[in-house]
């Protein structure tokens, strides 16, 4: 994930026996650059502003020092001292995930405020007492409005994905969310890219933040050939791989969905058109065995496909 051999170990960023016992038995061996170069300023206090994309390990460079962090401080009571707010419901979904590997034994609890899923049982884990919210913009407002959250004891406040926050139009709502929260808190932004209108943003919620940018390793394996196909139309994109997997030798790929949504749309148009009964998926909502067993199908050559998001 970085560019130089990174010789960082864990147990160098001074986290707790029992974070790193987590990222241990989950088979994490050495943290990402921007995992070395983020956590220990998180754990000192300080705001930090990433630049990293998706695929660099930004989220645990976040998660496992706010987890540290709330371990070490009891809470007085059992109310929110975390908001971490994302894009989409399926980044949102996945930070939950991570939330959940890395916290594993440590009595911290979340809560996952998404649309498109029921406010019902959003409400009832809410009361239940979530130590960290992680939310999309709406749904968070939404729940705030109904007088569902205590906000006076946040601590931590995380905007993911900044860049498309502001693409999505969220930023009237992340500054009003913003203002909902207490003034003294960490704020950490992570965005793709440093463009201009994120550096106002930065400017406005951050104070005094370090700037750590990382960029991705472009480096392709010598065995892939690269290269891109136009398509008019978004519907055209299956025929085109479709065409592609028939015309060329193909003989296994890893295919990439920008949505968990279309696996399995796409998994049936090449199971139908290809007559392939070996397409694997891969995806957030199956469990870790799950995930490591197709991966191993897929690497045995068991599986000819494997579709993930
Ligand atoms: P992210 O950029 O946060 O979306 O993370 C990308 C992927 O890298 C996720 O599947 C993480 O589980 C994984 N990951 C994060 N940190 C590490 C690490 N230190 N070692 C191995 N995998 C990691």
């Amino acid at each position: 994930m970085s560019k130089e051999p990174n010789t960082t170990d864990f147990n160098q960023l001074g986290l707790s026996p029992k974070i790193l016992d987590n990222l241990s038995s989950i088979g994490y061996k050495t943290p990402t650059e921007i995992q070395t170069k983020a956590i220990p300023h998180v754990m000192m206090g300080r705001s930090v502003i990433g630049v990293a994309q998706t695929g660099t390990g930004k989220t645990a460079a976040f998660l496992l020092p706010i987890i540290d962090r709330l371990t070490r401080v009891r809470a007085r009571a059992r109310m929110p001292r975390v908001v971490i707010l994302s894009p989409t419901r399926e980044l949102s979904d996945q930070i939950g995930e991570n939330f959940e590997l890395y916290s594993k034994s440590t009595g911290l609890t979340h809560a996952l405020l998404i649309g498109g899923v029921s406010a019902q049982k959003q409400e009832v884990s809410l009361g239940k007492g979530a130590d960290v919210i992680i939310a999309t913009p709406g749904r968070f407002i939404d729940l705030q409005e109904r007088g569902r959250l205590m906000l006076h004891m946040v601590d931590y406040f995380v905007i993911d994905e900044a860049d498309r926050m502001l693409d999505m139009g969220f930023i009237p709502d992340i500054e009003k969310i913003n203002r909902l929260l207490p003034p003294k808190k960490l704020t950490l932004m992570f965005t793709a890219t440093m463009e201009k209108g994120i550096r106002k943003i930065a400017q406005k919620f951050l104070s005094d933040p370090i700037e750590i940018t990382v960029e991705p390793e472009r480096k392709t394996a010598e065995n892939v050939t690269q290269f891109y196909t136009r398509v008019a139309s978004r519907s055209d994109k299956d025929k085109a791989l479709l065409s592609y997997l028939r015309e060329q030798d193909v003989n296994t790929a890893i295919i990439f969905c920008n949505l968990k949504s279309n696996i399995p749309k796409l998994k049936s148009y090449l199971t139908k058109h290809l007559k392939a009964q070996n397409i694997l998926t891969l995806h957030g909502d199956l469990t870790q065995h799950t995930r490591n067993q197709r991966l191993d199908e897929f690497i045995n050559k068991e599986a000819q496909y494997l579709i993930c998001s």
